[in-house]
């Protein structure tokens, strides 16, 4: 049978950096495969150059028969995945991840079995940020193993859990290997490589420099003993540094108020004569044996069925909506998020409407003459703008680049759903909610001051929608800029106040300094809010308005794309 994974002179650098310089191995079904190995070793960019997520410089990497680096799509859907250091959104509960990630593969195991091997029913409905280390850790290896994968590639495992969650989850895997998966355990532990591994390699400096089973490897050194004694007070140290130039001796340290002894097979009975002739009887002799570690530190140097073109997209529309479906209720999971989109544009209108009939030229000092609208109609176009900003400002980019951060988008890299998929639903929820707002605004300024009297839909309209999609490409250029969760708010929130200034946020348009209303029209916001009042209440449509927005959109999604990264 040929093997499930062959790997052949694999190399891959990042820039002068050479992560993997040249490592070959083959994984047969049905076995736990370890890849050990320092931190820096070359262990994680192996796994993923191997599992289709990163492109190799050199070798080959085949998965089921499938070369990952020509075809990824085509291995995912048999392959799972549970790479280091990627979360999960914070509200998103268990029941809903597995489901979400199940609607990803063709043929998904069964949720509710998957729980119970993986001991989460309890937690079904508890939120990925409240469940413990170990239980996080657990959720991990269940979407690795939700869509029923042959193959597992599972890094760093146990780091982080404390020792029974360790031991719980080596059972785990024992567990899921005896199901019929094969399994990749990367880990740089060298107890649980001993103990779950039937074959495994050893990786340094981005070479292979040990492999076989973890018994050949600790047998194929056992021409070296070790063992440590302790010599009775008053022995002279020079008897013991002497014994260092015995021919049977390595090494003789000092450890723990007695010595460690290496050396070959019969240093044990050397050194006991050597003594004996210096008329010293060691106390305490106990022979060491050889451990996976000794192996390690050896080699180291260093302290401790073939899916073929056949493979199909379980679905996308399907597992689309699936995706849209769980992400708009993490939205409206988020009070901050439901009141500062959908809420705040009427409250807003409400609130200034009102004190807008007493307002003056900030200038002048002159009571505004409003040229026979009704306050209430400037305002609405400022109502519209808050309702664009708010979701491209704040929740937008802000959930992109927490998604980013947290390797959201990594995770979903390993399953046949992309990540891109992520972003569209985002942006189909935020506008969704931009329109919710939009409606709610309109409406409550009906229920306040009267209906605001369209003049020309078809121009308001239109300032309306480029308006929103000049916005979305500001949030969009925002998540792809901001490393962090925290750095797409602040910086939307910079944005947002000055925007929505020129929007007429506070002064609106008809008291606004004609200069301010000059800049304002070349800002997307300011551009929208005044074709909207000129399209809607004076029923002229605002060409050059207009064309600002295009410009806008036409600039900012090609830059927004060209700097985005998934992780
Ligand atoms: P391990 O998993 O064994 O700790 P890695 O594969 O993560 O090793 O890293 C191997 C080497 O490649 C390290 O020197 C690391 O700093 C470097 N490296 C890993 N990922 C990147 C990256 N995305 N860009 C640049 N260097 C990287």
């Amino acid at each position: 049978m040929s093997p499930v994974i062959e790997v052949t002179n694999l190399r891959k650098a990042y820039g002068p950096t050479v992560a993997v310089a040249d490592v070959s191995f083959a994984v047969e079904r049905g076995e736990i495969f370890g890849i050990l190995g320092p931190n820096g070793a070359g262990k994680s960019t192996t796994v993923e150059v191997l599992a289709g997520l990163r492109p190799a410089d050199g070798g080959s990497t085949v998965v089921l028969g499938v070369d990952t680096q020509r075809e990824p799509a085509a291995v995912r859907p048999h392959l799972g995945v549970q790479l280091q250091e990627s979360r999960l959104p914070a509200r998103l509960t268990v029941g809903e991840a597995l489901d979400l990630y199940a609607a990803f593969y063709p043929e998904p195991a069964d949720a509710a079995e998957l729980l119970d091997l993986l001991g989460l029913t309890d937690q079904r409905r508890t939120a990925f940020a409240d469940l413990s280390g170990g239980q996080q850790q657990r959720l991990s290896i269940a979407l690795a193993l939700v869509g029923n994968p042959q193959v597992a590639i599972l890094d760093e495992l146990t780091t982080g859990l404390d020792p029974q969650a360790r031991r719980d989850t080596w059972a785990l895997i024992e567990k899921v290997r005896d199901a019929g998966v094969t399994i990749v355990l990367v880990t740089h532990f060298m107890d649980e490589a001993e103990r779950l591994c039937d074959r495994l390699v050893i990786i340094d400096d981005g070479r292979v420099v040990a492999a076989g089973s973890p018994a050949s490897l600790v047998a194929a050194g056992e021409d070296r003993r070790t063992f440590r004694m302790r010599l009775p007070a008053g022995t002279a140290p020079a008897l013991a540094d002497g014994l260092v130039r015995l021919p049977e001796v390595d090494t003789v340290a000092a450890v723990d108020g007695g010595y460690e002894v290496t050396g070959g097979p019969r240093v044990l009975p050397a050194v006991v004569l050597a003594l004996a002739e210096g008329d010293v009887a060691p106390d305490e002799v106990r022979t060491l044996s050889r451990t996976l570690e000794d192996v390690f530190v050896d080699v180291t140097g260093a302290p401790p069925p073939p899916p073929g073109a056949a493979a199909r997209r379980a679905g996308p529309a399907r597992a689309w909506r699936t995706l849209a479906r769980t992400e708009g209720r993490l939205f409206l999971r988020d009070r901050g998020s439901v009141f500062f989109a959908l809420i705040f544009p009427s409250v807003l209108l409400v609130g200034v409407g009102f004190a807008i009939p007493g307002m003056r030229d900030v200038m002048t000092g002159v009571p505004v003459e409003w040229a026979g609208l009704r306050p209430v109609d400037v305002y609405v176009p400022v109502a519209l703008a808050a309702a664009m900003a708010s979701p491209a400002l704040t929740t937008l980019p802000v959930a992109l680049a927490t998604y980013r951060e947290q390797g959201v988008f990594r995770r979903l890299a390993t399953t046949p759903m992309r990540p891109r998929a992520v972003l569209t639903a985002h942006v189909a929820i935020n506008l969704a909610a931009l329109v919710l707002a939009a409606v709610l605004a309109l409406a409550v300024a009906a229920a306040a001051f009267g209906p605001p009297a369209p003049t020309h839909v078809g121009a308001a309209a239109a300032a309306f929608v480029l308006g929103a999609a000049s916005m979305f490409g500001v949030g969009l250029l925002v998540a792809a800029r901001a490393r962090k969760g925290s750095a797409a708010s602040s910086l939307g929130m910079l944005l947002y106040f000055p925007l929505l200034f020129l929007a007429g946020m506070w002064t609106p348009g008809p008291a606004m300094p004609d200069v301010v209303g000059d800049i304002a029209a070349y800002t997307p916001l300011g551009a929208a809010s005044q074709a909207m009042t000129e399209a809607w209440f004076a029923g002229s449509v605002a060409v050059p308005q207009l064309a600002v927005m295009v410009v806008w959109v036409v600039v900012l999604y090609p830059l927004a794309a060209r700097t985005f990264r998934w992780s």
